[in-house]
């Protein structure tokens, strides 16, 4: 039996190491380093080299690059139970070599590099020797790639690039730009000329390119290549937010929790209060459903590729910005006043729930995609009825089951009416209650109204008078009643008649336009 939510012993050896070093070691540094690994000074990155070390003692450096790529090859799975511990220490992922937007350049360099690419930028970027930065965002559009202007045009033996980029995340502090262009993604040194870094954004810069020369080994994968690089790197770099998105989300919840317990109000401790409870109860429920979806989608990776698994991302993406939306609030409301500060870590917290559902792609984009795709896998019904539509659904299952109805006279009287509790002569009533169609009348039995309100013009009559009579009308679909006798109405195309006590089958075709009345 592969179903199982459990972590391997050994692996929880090591998560249980990383969380021991992330709040040891990791948490301090934040507090008096932040961002310590783009120190400078030689005594900070020192002493960020010798952590650095420890991880890779444990094996868990860079374990986001696969095995075929020249990673360690721990898979998503594990990297999504690594990325819910250090995604609660904002210094942790760049501790273990996991931190975007280097990752997904790093990434797709492995994949399409050329040897050459390799030996000058591969090896620096995953040893933090360079930074990178991911080029793709144009100040005209972000979510729609169409509208990207950044052009290449090859001149002798150099690649001129000229457009111009908007939010290009730590642009100013890479070594290198992953720029994406209409006919192919470049790798650009930052300090290549014409590259003009503009004063804000500070940290999301919007820069320039102007006449911007690289040699032609800088094209990465093929030309016209670049949208297909770009996806398998923020298809990675999606679920990987989603992993750490569920390490903020916990830490909301263990801040709402704590302060629920803490404080006191109207009697009890606030955690008394229902309202405080549903609030508590709702984000256990939210976070648990996120963090299964995300690992399933990792595991699910690990069994095929970002490509196969595009469905499931793009449903996470957008699903880790509402969960981490609503839980953020919740702790940020529960701690009142002091949550409305930034003497916490919730008030960032919530307003980078926005942010989530913009990054790598706003959620109506991926809302879309999901349905699309999810479409694919759906056909239209025939005629007007669903295909759970109970009348046909039930008609259908007495045409089966009839051969054997008609061998087991027992059975078939066990079964009873087609319609429990009703008299034969009503079945027209009851389909034509069902359309919330018209009524029946002038049969042998007497007139049959259906409840008032549903009788209405150009609808559903049973003469009852043994012709073909239309029966069903329903935007110019008929169907007949043939015979004298009451008879079971599906989908306005099929009757059954009851002549002579033998139940008969009709298959009519539909006819347009017919109202009868
Ligand atoms: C924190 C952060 C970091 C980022 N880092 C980088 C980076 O390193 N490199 C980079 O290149 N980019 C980066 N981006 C940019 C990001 O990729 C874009 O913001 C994103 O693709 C959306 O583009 P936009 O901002 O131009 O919004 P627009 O495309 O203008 O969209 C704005 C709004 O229009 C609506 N909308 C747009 N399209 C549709 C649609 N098809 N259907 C329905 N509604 C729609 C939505 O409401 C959407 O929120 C970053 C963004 C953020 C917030």
């Amino acid at each position: 039996m592969a179903w199982d939510f459990s972590t391997d012993p050994a692996f929880q050896e090591k998560l249980d190491w990383v969380g021991r070093f992330c709040r040891e070691k990791v948490e301090p540094l934040d507090y008096v380093f932040p961002h310590a690994v783009r120190w400078r000074d030689p005594a900070v990155k020192a002493y960020v080299r010798e952590l650095q070390q420890e991880v890779k003692d444990q094996g868990l450096w860079a374990i986001f690059l696969g095995e075929e790529l020249g990673g360690p090859g721990f898979g998503q799975l594990k990297l999504g139970l690594l990325n819910e511990v250090i995604g609660r220490y904002a210094g942790a992922p760049s501790m273990f070599g996991a931190a975007a937007p280097d990752t997904g350049n790093i990434e797709i360099l492995a994949a399409y590099g050329t040897e050459e690419q390799k030996r000058r930028w591969l090896g620096p970027l995953l040893n933090q020797d360079m930074f990178s930065a991911f080029s793709m965002t144009e100040p005209q559009g972000g979510s729609d790639p169409n509208l990207f202007k950044t052009r290449a045009m090859r001149d002798g033996d150099e690649w001129v690039i000229n457009g111009e980029k908007w939010f290009t995340s730590a642009g100013r502090v890479a070594d290198l730009l992953f720029v994406m262009c209409t006919n192919g993604m470049f790798v650009v040194p930052r300090d290549t000329p014409g590259v003009e870094i503009m004063p804000e954004p500070r940290t999301h810069n919007h820069i320039i390119y102007r006449d911007v020369r690289v040699p032609l080994d800088h094209l990465l994968g093929p030309e016209n290549g670049a949208k297909v690089l770009a996806q398998r790197r923020l298809g990675g770099g999606r679920i990987h937010h989603a992993m750490r998105t569920i390490a903020q989300c916990k830490l909301a919840f263990d801040m709402m929790c704590e302060r629920a317990l803490s404080r006191q109000s109207h009697g009890t401790i606030i955690a008394g209060h229902q309202m405080v409870q549903e609030k508590i109860a709702e984000s256990y429920a939210a976070i648990t459903m996120l963090r299964l979806f995300v690992l399933e989608t990792a595991w699910k990776i690990d069994q095929t590729s970002t490509l196969e698994a595009r469905t499931d991302i793009a449903a996470v993406k957008f699903t880790m910005a509402r969960v981490l939306r609503e839980v953020s609030y919740n702790a940020l409301h529960i701690l009142g006043s002091l949550g409305t500060t930034d003497l916490t870590p919730i008030q960032a917290m919530y307003a980078s729930a926005p942010v989530m559902g913009i990054a790598d792609g706003v959620d109506e984009v991926h809302k879309a995609t999901v349905a699309r795709r999810v479409l694919r896998d759906y056909r239209p019904h025939d005629g007007y009825w669903p295909t759970e539509y109970i009348p046909a659904k039930r008609e259908e299952a007495r045409r089966r089951l009839r051969p054997v109805l008609e061998a087991r006279p027992d059975l078939a009287r066990a079964a009873g009416p087609a319609y429990p509790g009703e008299p034969q002569g009503l079945r027209l009533a009851v389909l034509t209650d069902h359309l919330g169609l018209g009524h029946r009348d002038g049969d042998a039995e007497g007139a049959q109204d259906v409840p008032p309100g549903r009788h209405h013009p150009g609808t559903a009559h049973d003469r009852g008078d043994g012709d073909h009579d239309p029966l069903n009308v329903l935007g110019g679909q008929t169907a007949f009643l043939d015979g004298g006798g009451a008879g079971e109405v599906g989908d306005g195309r099929r009757v059954y008649g009851d002549q002579g006590g033998q139940p008969r089958e009709h298959v009519f075709a539909r006819r347009q336009g017919i109202v009868v009345h």
